[in-house]
């Protein structure tokens, strides 16, 4: 029989969630605003089943209670099948979880031991597979990590220019967003494998934005670096930042570090930028210049990484757009798009409002593609592998 797999990406205030059966959607949504104003929303693709209410506080006090108000609607939808095993999206999998894993005591281990390296992701993530562990006793749980697709980039791209002792404890460029950059590799492997096995810039632009050059399935260097905040501005996110500004904000502004944080994760970027909105379709809509400008600011960062990244890949053969924006966003595209001929793309802007996956300009050398990504379906099909080599060897 098919395995149910159950898919948790687990954030500070939110859980959303994907039942799988075998390959299918069965059943998919969020709980949003916890230990705000919880609220629960779901459609099942089976039965047409559709949720949407609040949660009484103690209800979505914690990942914990939130689960347990999640259960009678996957029971229903289960109508008496086991859930195999549920498969957790992580942030971080330090140097030596390279690898979608079981979770184990030691796993979980060293799991918390990164918890530092990632204080507003990794948390929370764990926070998903503690409450999962607790709902679902018997079901393998499985750990996939957001950092492994980028485990063998180059050393260059892996350092910074710190003393060594920092790189050998852990102070290193671990790049994010692996699992949607593994998603469309996996892709174009099987759809387009000429262009897999060329020179790719893939951009996941979403609320969280970075890009990767890739060269023959494999990543060679990212926006993002220790944290998810270098790289590409983001919807509240900085991006790259001179380091001596967080020395000024420190000693001339005697701000704290936890202010520092927050200024930098939840008040900078998009948000920051236009003081409108960090959602890029408020931006889009509105007259303001201030919000023109965040998005300028946006398109100038991805266009100096793509020019970079064409360099360390010594060409670029296929730009990909991906992430809510990515996916969604003319404009976006063909201001990033435009005046670069140069570098042997052109695209078309007739194909850019169409919807089509190919964008480029059939006089275009580089092309240009559009692709859906489907971080969820990749967290299942790494935890069936799991699943079916622990099936093998028992
Ligand atoms: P997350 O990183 O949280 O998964 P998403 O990948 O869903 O985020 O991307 C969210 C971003 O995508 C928001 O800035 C939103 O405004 C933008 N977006 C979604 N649809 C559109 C659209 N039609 N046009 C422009 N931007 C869009």
């Amino acid at each position: 029989m098919a395995p149910v797999i159950l898919v948790l990406n687990s954030g500070s205030s939110s859980i959303k969630f994907t039942l799988f059966s075998g390959d299918a959607v069965q059943l998919k949504g969020q709980i949003s605003g916890l230990g705000a104003q919880p609220h629960i929303s779901l459609r099942s693709h089976v039965s047409d089943t559709r949720v949407d209410r609040d949660l009484t506080p103690a209800e979505g006090r914690t990942h914990a209670a939130a689960l347990d108000a999640l259960l009678p609607s996957l029971e229903q939808e289960l109508g008496g099948q086991d859930v195999d095993a549920v498969g957790h999206r992580v942030v971080h999998g330090g140097v030596s979880l390279t690898a979608p894993v079981r979770i184990t005591g030691e796993v979980m281990t060293e799991l918390r031991r990164l918890e530092p390296l990632a204080p507003l992701h990794q948390p929370h993530n764990l926070a998903g597979i503690e409450a999962a562990c607790a709902a679902f006793p018997k079901a393998l749980q499985s750990a996939c990590f957001d950092t492994s697709f980028h485990r063998n980039h180059p050393w260059v791209n892996d350092t910074f220019a710190l003393p060594r002792s920092l790189y050998e404890e852990g102070v290193r460029r671990y790049g994010f967003h692996g699992l949607s950059y593994e998603y469309i590799c996996a892709y174009l492997k099987q759809a387009r494998p000429d262009v897999y096995a060329g020179k790719l810039v893939v951009a996941h632009l979403g609320n969280g934005a970075s890009m990767c050059a890739v060269s023959n399935g494999q990543s060679i260097g990212s926006t993002m670096g220790f944290t998810a905040l270098d790289g590409l501005p983001m919807g509240t996110r900085c991006g790259q930042l001179d380091p001596g500004v967080v020395l000024y904000l420190l000693t001339a502004k005697g701000m704290t570090a936890e202010e520092i944080s927050d200024l930098l994760y939840k008040e900078s970027g998009l948000k920051g930028l236009s003081g409108i909105s960090q959602d890029m379709r408020t931006l889009t809509q509105s007259d303001a210049p201030e919000a023109a400008e965040a998005i300028d600011y946006f398109v100038f960062r991805i266009r100096r990484e793509l020019g970079a990244m064409a360099a360390v890949l010594g060409g670029l053969d296929t730009l990909v757009f991906t992430g809510g924006i990515g996916e969604n966003s003319a404009l976006v595209r063909r201001k990033v798009c435009s005046d670069l001929e140069w570098l042997g793309l052109t695209a078309d802007e007739a194909k850019n409002q169409s919807g089509a996956e190919e964008i480029s300009a059939d006089t275009s050398r580089a092309s240009v593609l559009v692709i859906p990504t489907n971080e969820e379906e990749m967290i299942r099909r790494h935890t069936e592998k799991l699943l079916s080599s622990e099936a093998v060897s028992a």
